[in-house]
């Protein structure tokens, strides 16, 4: 509608449902499962208006059992890209002359489905596909996602708002026009929102995308896709491809239209792309806008005021939930000696009560880990571990993958702050711990900023005041998302904007405006109500 103005609704972060025995969404949740796990679904491309189903195709396995098949997904091939890339250049102007109202208007359709009709379905396609609980499917797949896609449009009008001021008889107009060529969405497989929200951000800005999701949640990818199609978004505005990732993303990053490259996923390939990007500058009509949130070493620090219960829970929520499988994880704390014991002792008392399985059996606090890969790493990491003096496991270090890939909440405590574990990712439920002279908490801090590559999260849990603001100052650089006495991870979009900096990406805050804003290229519009015709001024005169 041209001739008004739109009033954005009132939006509000989703309410996370509770699963509790009997609730009505709890039944709902497990029949889709159940009904879901025994089918054999067919994951298509999705290019233009076309779902092609190839004939190579991969199969999808749950990492809880990973001998099972509950579909395949498939594989493209070059000419299946270049079509993909094709197609979203040919919806560009359709979509670019989209009104910003009606863009609005189908992801905040695509939020109603999500949050109802699709909900179950796309919490079991999390649970089977990625090994997540119910709970921390629901905080993704469904409320995270739908929070992404409400709040988004919060801050696209806000952008839009911001205007230049008119002086004299002169209107000044900033156009917030979208990429002149397409985004390349690059997705990981450990946050289904993340998925739809790396392309829906960009595509809400008027912007036409070829999605490549992680191979590990395709079946989730495919959901969203389905609730795009629903919600009314045309065909070739996101175009979803799957298969070799180097494949794909060569032939994106040789397209002379790529403006800009969306992506969330490990260190190492985020530096190839942007490398590979450097190299193809000469290429590109735009210097395409590289956004890449990576990897962390996220830290707990603990001051010798701190309480050791919230430590300990901040431990085990931060550093296992979800198999310690999110970039925010908890993985490096730093404890007090005066409190080590008590700690220890909290921890083993809570993390025995700890069970592991098939997320379809409610009472797991943690399943599988994705995949052989992943599951072979963090065993690397255990035996490291088990056979270096400098460290000791004081809790967990049993892994077992007959069945799927699970391994158990393991704590690792070493006698040397820079040990290996102190300092790589291994993003799997293994977090390392390290014993500090109580006195040594100040210098103990340019350790915590000095130990990883990474900047992504970080706790510190004191109840002495003047502790928190020297921790402040002193470790201004060492997280993009902080946290004082809670644990690092569980960022709600709106209420804190997540990412790092340093080797953890950009720090463009996913769920934030400064999000959105990568993904405009404005145009400024000066118009003269009052065009001088000659050209002496005053003081010529
Ligand atoms: P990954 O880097 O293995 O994969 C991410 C995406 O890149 C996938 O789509 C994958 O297929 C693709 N890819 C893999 N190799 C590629 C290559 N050579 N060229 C082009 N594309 C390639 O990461 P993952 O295992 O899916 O996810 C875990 C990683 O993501 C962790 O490092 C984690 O910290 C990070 N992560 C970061 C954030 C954040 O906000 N900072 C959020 C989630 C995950």
């Amino acid at each position: 509608m041209a001739n008004s103005t739109f009033q954005i609704p009132d939006l509000k972060n989703e309410e996370i449902k509770d699963y509790i025995k009997n609730s009505n969404e709890r039944k709902e949740v497990i029949e889709t499962y159940n009904t879901m796990y025994n089918e054999n679904i067919k994951i298509p491309l999705y290019i233009g208006k076309e779902e092609i189903i190839t004939e190579e195709r991969r199969d999808i396995n749950p990492p809880h059992d990973h001998n099972k098949i509950v579909g395949s997904y498939s594989i493209c091939n070059s000419s299946h890209v270049k079509s993909a890339i094709n197609c979203a250049l040919e919806m560009k102007d359709e979509w670019t002359n989209t009104p910003w109202e009606d863009r609005a208007a189908i992801f905040l359709k695509a939020a109603e489905l999500i949050a109802g009709p699709y909900r179950s379905k796309i919490n079991a396609a999390t649970m089977i596909g990625q090994s997540k609980t119910i709970f921390q499917s629901e905080i993704d797949a469904a409320c995270e996602l739908v929070d992404f896609l409400k709040l988004n449009i919060i801050y696209m009008s806000e952008i839009y708002k911001e205007q230049p001021i008119n002086v004299g008889d002169v209107s000044n107009k900033l156009e917030y026009r979208p990429l002149e060529g397409f985004v390349y969405a690059i997705t990981p497989f450990n946050f289904t929102a993340i998925g739809g929200n790396l392309c829906a951000s960009a595509a809400l800005m008027g912007n036409v995308i070829l999605w490549k999701p992680s191979d590990h949640q395709t079946y989730s990818a495919k959901v969203i896709m389905d609730v795009f199609k629903e919600a009314g978004l045309p065909k070739g505005v996101i175009n979803m491809v799957t298969g070799d990732p180097v494949l794909i993303t060569d032939i994106a990053l040789k397209n002379p239209n790529l403006s800009g490259i969306h992506f969330t996923g490990s260190t190492d390939v985020f530096k190839q792309l942007w490398s590979k990007v450097g190299s193809n500058i000469k290429l590109y009509k735009d210097y395409p806008r590289i956004v890449g949130e990576t990897g962390g070493k996220d830290f707990i620090f603990t001051h010798p005021s701190a309480n050791s219960r919230i430590v300990s829970t901040a431990i085990v929520r931060g550093g296992f939930e979800y198999q310690g499988q999110k970039c925010s994880a908890a993985s490096r704390v730093y404890i007090p000696k005066s409190k080590s014991s008590e700690i220890f002792k909290n921890l083993k008392e809570q993390i025995s009560s700890i069970t592991l399985g098939s997320p379809i059996d409610f009472e797991h606090f943690m399943t599988a880990v994705i995949h052989k890969n992943s599951y072979d790493k963090i065993v690397n990491y255990i035996e490291l571990a088990k056979n270096d003096k400098e460290a000791e496991i004081l809790i967990g270090g049993d892994y077992d993958d007959s069945k799927g890939y699970f391994i158990s909440p393991t704590i690792i405590v070493t006698s040397n702050p820079k040990f290996t574990t102190m300092q790589e990712e291994i993003f799997g439920p293994v977090v390392t711990i390290y014993v500090y002279p109580d006195n040594d908490w100040k210098q103990m801090l340019t350790v915590v900023d000095q130990t990883s590559i990474y900047a992504l999260t970080g706790a510190f849990i004191s109840e002495d005041r003047k502790s928190i603001e020297y921790a402040l100052r002193h470790l201004r650089y060492s997280a993009g998302n902080f946290y004082i006495n809670d644990k690092p991870s569980g960022a709600v979009v709106g209420q804190q904007p997540f990412g790092g900096s340093r080797a953890s990406g950009t720090n463009d805050k996913a769920g934030s405006k400064l999000n959105l804003l990568r993904w405009v290229s404005p145009r400024l519009i000066k118009e003269n109500f009052n065009p001088p015709t000659e050209y002496p001024y005053p003081y010529m005169g």
